[in-house]
């Protein structure tokens, strides 16, 4: 690792960049950052030297503890320096690992230090130099050795500031000696080389940082400098000060969070859109139409959508609503009324299974009511059900004889054009990103003509905590469907042990005997060892190719096997679009009798016939995503069962798996899995883009609560930020990666 990225010590040593940098400098022109780790930091969304510096420290690993060779001990870690009197590099008589032996020594005496495995230190310590290693000491007396140290080269002249008892070095080293800055390793990057990194762009950019916090805002809440902050959190002096500079950043996303927010809301309220006034005899011959009672919960949502349609403003409006709980009835309900006032209406869905499942569904329950309704995929377009081209469905589209457009992605693109766009439905919205939305509507030639934008209905089942909510989504009209449909039977579910698995393999093959359907969800692969997470040698390819392995080897097992006479198959993330729709077609039609699979198993499709969900594995999934697992059984009147297989009986792993046992409803599963993850963990935080210390912060109500005041205050004496080009500069930057809508 070091060999590649050419970060030994040698290297490290007190240089600074040559070229002129400022925050804005693309990673490309840093002179050592060669294209392979270009690629990697892209990766992680570091473009600049500021998204460079914004990558912060997890934790920190303390080598401030100096001392003399002399009272070295057991334990540790402590830090040592010295000079290379010694080294050579040993093979274990096993032939099996490569020990790099060096004789340390200070004017107090030797300290023999071991590496394993990384022979090439020896082209890095040659005997003589300077260096100062920390790490643990293990083993006693005469045997006692300095294992696998942190290293670094130090000039000589620093080598005499250690003084008799030990005292802390003058010169700055930067992986030794002090607290040392931890980074969360993904992408193959490893926290030395980022510190080989971060540390001289810090050095080079030290005068020249201007911070995008208000003065008066940083001054009134007691929040550090930039310039000091943002050295504290990267190479803190105490552990009291990484704190404070980690709360102050905290704010700073929290803050132009919160100001994104605000001011996307103030656009939204400036704009006009077409008052629909709410038809009751029709809502009602609608309601009277449907084959089932609506719950409260739905009928609540479904005025709340409707009294905003009839308001000139646009409606902007998410609504939640667990699994199975009954979007799409309410969604037709308020396109129904758009179609009969006479405006047009398109529906989002992000994979073509559901768009034509909704195409289904919404000719099914609005047939009485005599709509043109047209779907639009990549490869097909249907109108009434019946096929045609797509020349002729976008001059139908043009001429008004669409009322509602069904579609994929296919729908944002070039050349289709509504005569008279009043409502926009987006279905599982946190798949699209803002700028898809933006598309949608600018598409309207409707609002070229009249200066008047569509509605907006988003929805969404993945459930978020309120806290989050209040955040993203805190001048978001929210309706929330917190009810399932009456009759709906309690899935059954059980954690599940090793020695209990042929039981419930049993129990499997009487539930396909009465004709029922099984998913198996396979675990999902994390770098586990501490040597794969060390060297970065794992990376998200190669995660996902184990995840297709690991089913591979489920799938072989069950089908060859555990049920030889019945019919598996398996899908995964890696085949071919056309492939996986014709498993899970061939699933749909009772094709298959069990279904093997990782986490891809689609959002939103619709098995009932499947009844039993089985998750390998479950303890390396969040509780949130366990719960979209469960949704996917239970969605008709047979009894359903979600088993949950374990070998990690730990205490938190239990604290969550009981949590899904005890608890159906996936608002208050979303906070329980917040409460017991940490924010930091939540699943779907990068599915937002929100920075992670923001969302690691929204735990602190208070820091919340403060930001959006403060952001407030701002907009309203500058709701352009006229006079703060570097926030304005930031927030637009925001709208380029969060998915809010
Ligand atoms: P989701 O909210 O996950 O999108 P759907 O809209 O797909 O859920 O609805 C799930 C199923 O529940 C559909 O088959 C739908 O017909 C049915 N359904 C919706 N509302 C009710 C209700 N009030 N009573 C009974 N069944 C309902
Ligand atoms: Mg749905």
């Amino acid at each position: 690792m070091d060999r590649m990225s050419g970060c030994g010590p040698e290297a490290c040593r007190f240089d600074s960049y040559r070229a002129h940098m400022d925050l804005s400098t693309p990673i490309e022109t840093i002179p050592r950052i060669g294209p392979v780790y270009q690629k990697k930091l892209k990766k992680m969304g570091i473009k600049t030297v500021r998204d460079l510096l914004y990558h912060f420290p997890h934790r920190y690993e303390d080598f401030s503890n100096l001392i003399p060779i002399a009272k070295a001990e057991p334990g540790g870690p402590f830090c040592f320096q010295g000079e290379i009197v010694e080294i050579k590099n040993i093979r274990t008589f096993r032939k099996r690992m490569m020990l790099t032996q060096v004789t340390l020594a200070d004017k107090t005496g030797k300290l023999k230090v071991l590496w394993f495995n990384q022979p090439y230190l020896i082209n890095t310590f040659k005997k003589g130099t300077f260096v100062c290693l920390a790490g643990k000491i293990t083993g006693k007396d005469s045997a006692m050795y300095l294992s696998s140290p942190a290293y670094e080269k130090i000039p000589a002249f620093a080598l005499r500031s250690l003084g008799e008892g030990g005292l802390r070095s003058k010169f700055d080293t930067t992986h030794t000696g002090r607290l040392i800055p931890v980074y969360p390793e993904t992408e193959g990057l490893s926290s030395r080389w980022l510190r080989f990194i971060i540390k001289p762009a810090l050095q080079e950019l030290k005068n020249q940082m201007l911070d995008p916090l208000p003065e008066t805002v940083r001054k009134e809440n007691n929040f550090l400098p930039l310039q000091k902050a943002i050295w504290q959190i990267h190479f803190p002096d105490s552990l009291e000060e990484a704190k404070e500079a980690k709360k102050r950043f905290a704010f700073e996303e929290l803050f132009i969070l919160s100001l994104f927010v605000l001011k996307e809301r103030l656009k939204l309220a400036r704009e006009k859109a077409i008052a629909i006034s709410i038809n009751l005899d029709l809502i009602k011959e609608f309601v009277k139409s449907l084959p089932f009672k609506l719950t409260n919960a739905q009928k609540k949502s479904a005025w709340q959508i409707l009294k905003d349609l009839s308001r000139p403003r646009p409606m902007n409006r998410l609504l939640e609503g667990d699994v199975g709980s009954g979007k799409t009835v309410v969604a037709a309900m308020a396109a129904l009324n758009v179609a009969k006032a006479g405006y047009q209406v398109v529906f989002m869905a992000p994979t073509e299974i559901l768009a034509k499942q909704h195409n289904k569904t919404i000719n099914g329950i609005l047939k009485k009511f005599n709509l043109n309704i047209g779907l639009i995929t990549g490869k097909e377009n249907y109108y009434k059900n019946k096929k045609i081209s797509r020349q002729e469905l976008l001059e139908k589209l043009k001429n008004d004889e669409i009322d509602i457009l069904i579609g994929t992605h296919a729908l944002i693109q070039e050349g289709i054009k509504f005569k008279n766009l009043a409502l926009v439905i987006i279905d599982e919205q946190h798949r699209f990103g803002v700028e898809q939305r933006a598309k949608l509507i600018q598409n309207s030639e409707f609002r070229i003509q009249n200066f008047k934008i569509p509605h907006l209905l988003s929805m969404t089942a993945t459930p978020i905590p309120r806290t989050l909510s209040l955040t993203i989504y805190g001048d978001l009209d929210l309706s929330i469907i917190d009810e399932l449909p009456k009759g709906r039977k309690k899935i059954i579910t059980k954690i599940v042990r090793p020695k209990d698995k042929k039981e419930t393999y049993d129990f499997i093959r009487q539930q396909v005997k009465e004709e029922r359907q099984v998913f198996v969800i396979c675990p999902r692969i994390e770098p586990r060892t501490r040597a794969e997470l060390g060297t970065g040698q794992v990376n998200q390819q190669k995660l996902s190719w184990m995840e297709v392995k690991a089913v591979k080897e489920e799938y072989e097992k069950l089908s060859k096997n555990v049920f030889p006479d019945l019919r598996v198959a398996m899908l995964h993330g890696k085949m071919k679009t056309e492939e996986k729709e014709k498993i899970m077609k061939a699933f749909k039609n009772r094709k298959i009798d069990i279904l093997v699979s990782t986490s891809v198993v689609e959002v939103g499709v619709d098995i009932p016939n499947a009844t039993v969900m089985i998750i390998e594995g479950s303890e390396k999934f969040g509780l949130a995503q366990l719960h979209q697992f469960r949704g996917r059984v239970g969605r008709s009147e047979y009894q359903s069962y979600c088993f949950l297989f374990t070998d990690r009986p730990g205490v938190t792993t239990n604290r969550r798996l009981r949590a899904l046992i005890s608890c159906e409803n996936g608002f208050e599963l979303a906070e329980k899995d917040l409460q017991i993850r940490g924010p930091g963990d939540f699943s779907g935080s990068r599915q937002w883009g929100i920075p992670d210390l923001a969302m690691a912060s929204l735990t602190d109500t208070f820091l919340v609560a403060q930001a959006r005041e403060e952001a407030k205050r701002i907009l309203e004496k500058d709701p352009e930020l006229k006079k703060y080009p570097l926030l304005k500069e930031r927030v637009g930057k925001f709208r380029e990666r969060i998915h809010l809508e």
